[in-house]
Order: C-alpha cells, then structure tokens, then sequence
C-alpha cells in the first residue's frame, strides 16, 4: 500500500502535522522514535505555550498525543534509518526492517541531543549516564550527581534533580556560565549546587553504574577525578537528520535547507518542519504553526500531482 503521506517525527510539528493531514483526508503514516521530543524531556513547566499559563512538558505531550489518536491516521513506533525517492515514490526503512511508501513525506524529527563524545560515555548510557532528567532523574534519590552544561538547559536539569538528590556539580567548559540570572538565582536558592567552569570533560568511569568521571581544569591543565553516581548531559541538540542526507540540502549547522514559502527541501514532494529546518526561532509554538503549515503545503502538492498524473493518463 502506498500512502498520501508519511510524516517522520512525533514532536510538536509532526502531531501537527498529522493532525492536519488526517483532518485532509490524507491516507497519513506517522513514524516516530517516540512522542513529545525535546517537550518531553523539558525540567521545569512551560510559560510560553498559548491557553496554558504553566503546564509540564509531558503534559502538554500527552494532550497533543490524545488528539492525534483521534484522527484516522496510522502509527508506528519505530526509527527511520533510510530515505529514499524511487520514480516519484518515497521509500522509508525503518530499524526494525519495516518498509513503506509515500507520495510525499514531511521530516519532522527535530533533534537530538548532542552527545560529549568521551570514553565511557557510551559505556554508561543507562547506567548513570541519561540525556534526560524527566525521565530518569527519579532513579538518583539522594546520590551526588553531576549536569554536564551550563546553559538554562543544565541549570534547569540542576533547578529539577534539586528535589530528588542529594548535592549537583554543574561543569561548564567555558570561563562563565551561561543560564540567564533568573535561572543562576533559582540553582543558588537550592544550596544543593556547585558550579564548575573550565571544566573539559575527558572521561566517564564506573564498574557496573558510574562512579567519577574525570575532567580537565582548563586553566591549570590538571585533570580532576569527581566522584559522581549519575550525569546528566545537558550540552545542546543536534538535527536528526542523517537518514536524509542523500535528497537535502544542509546549512552548517546540519539543518535542513527549505523553501519557507512551502516548506519544501530540494526534493519535490518531500518537505521538513520545525527544529530540524534552518529555521531561526525554535520553539514549540512555531515547530505546531510549521507542522500547521507544512501538511496544508503537502496536501497542495499532491492535489498538483493527482491534476499531473490524470491529464498524462
Ligand atoms: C531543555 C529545553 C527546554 C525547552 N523549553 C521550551 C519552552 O519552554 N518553550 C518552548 O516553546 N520551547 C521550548 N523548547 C524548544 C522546543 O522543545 C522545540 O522547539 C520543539 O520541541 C521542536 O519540536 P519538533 O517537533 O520540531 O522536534 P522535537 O521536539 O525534537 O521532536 C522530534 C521527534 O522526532 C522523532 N525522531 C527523531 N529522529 C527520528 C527518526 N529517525 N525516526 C523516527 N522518529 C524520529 C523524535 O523521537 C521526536 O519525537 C525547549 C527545548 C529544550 C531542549
């Protein structure tokens, strides 16, 4: 069977998205690692989203979630890992061996976040290494943990795990934190947090769970053990975007290239929307509005390519 459409992501511009499609009586496929995205694994409530003053990530996820199964639409829970287009036709295969097909697809799979690419650090994951607090911070009752970053994304995991252990370090590689002030006053009014700056992190040990990790002191050139029984990462996001590569264009930071007019990349028929477009401004409410606007453009599309194909018919 071959769809309409198959959006890649469950993030806010993928449900979006879907919801949109399904609402256009498009036959719609959504595939997704899992839902929510970044908005799940966000420490402290969200302020910003219209009609809600402060709701959790997981939250407003689970509303989002609720009204996409409510349209007639599939889904499958599952990674892409290869994209390709095949005489006017998407062929997607999955990491579990799935393969489907699309008239159009729309790339909606934000981004990930970015790892510290140190030894043991892939060693560790689930094993006292996580890249998110909300959904593995309850497992360190009253441990000495480390955040690694200090941008408001690690001091608002530090703001989080405040309630659950027992004492943070936040290393920070450059000389200054860089969270804004009301965030650096919320980490001070916790008395669990100490923070270090300079700090390059060459290592993560441990036997059978993490137990230190070292860092280098980029200022006296010493390296330093700090005994540590969880990290969590907290030094940005990258697009997820490697399953594409051979039908998109790139920016340098890795985020897709497209027309802002139909969201379209290089590639007729196949379209990206929300953080994993070169987009500037990457927040909730502007990845629904792209996933809004990019299943209204695909939908435009395939109109033009019914109209194409029933006149060379
Ligand atoms: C710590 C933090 C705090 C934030 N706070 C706010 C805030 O307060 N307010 C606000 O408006 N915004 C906030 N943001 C930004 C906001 O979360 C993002 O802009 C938004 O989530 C982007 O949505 P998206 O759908 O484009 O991507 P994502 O949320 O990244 O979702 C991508 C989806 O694609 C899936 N996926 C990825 N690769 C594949 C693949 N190969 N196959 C299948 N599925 C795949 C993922 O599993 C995920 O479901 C915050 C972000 C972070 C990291």
């Amino acid at each position: 069977m071959i769809y309409d459409l198959i959006i890649i992501g469950g993030g806010p511009a993928g449900i979006t998205a879907g919801i949109y499609g399904a609402r256009q009586k498009l036959n719609t496929l959504l595939i997704t690692k899992n839902f929510g995205g970044q908005v799940a694994r966000k420490a402290v409530a969200i302020e910003n989203y219209p009609g809600f003053e402060k709701i959790s990530g997981m939250e407003l996820i689970k509303r989002f979630e609720k009204h996409l199964r409510k349209q007639k639409i599939d889904i499958e829970r599952d990674e892409v890992i290869k994209l390709r287009k095949i005489n006017n036709r998407f062929l997607i295969l999955t990491e579990s061996k799935n393969k489907f097909e699309a008239r159009a697809v729309i790339i909606a799979s934000g981004a990930d976040p970015r790892p510290l690419e140190v030894p043991g650090e892939k060693e560790f994951i689930g094993r006292g290494l996580s890249y998110c607090c909300v959904c593995n911070g309850p497992l360190f009752q009253d441990k000495i943990v480390a955040v690694i970053g200090g941008g408001n994304a690690g001091f608002e995991t530090a703001i989080f795990l405040s309630k659950i252990v027992k004492k943070i370090y936040i290393l920070e590689y450059g000389p200054e934190v860089k969270a804004d002030v009301e965030n650096q006053e919320r980490v001070k009014k916790t008395g669990k947090v100490e923070i270090i700056t300079n700090a390059q992190i060459k290592k993560i040990q441990g036997d059978q769970f993490v137990n230190s990790l070292i860092y280098e002191d980029r200022k006296t050139k010493k390296e330093v053990v700090l005994a540590v029984e969880g990290i969590f990462v907290e030094i940005g996001f990258q697009p997820s975007t490697s399953f594409a590569k051979d039908l998109v264009n790139f920016n340098e930071k890795d985020e897709i290239i497209v027309d802002f007019e139909t969201f379209q990349t290089k590639t007729p028929g196949l379209f990206a929307a929300g953080d994993v477009n070169v987009g500037k401004f990457k927040q909730i409410v502007t990845a629904t509005g792209e996933g809004a606007k990019v299943s209204l453009a695909a939908y435009d599309y395939l109109e033009k390519l019914k109209i194409k194909n029933e006149k060379s018919n």
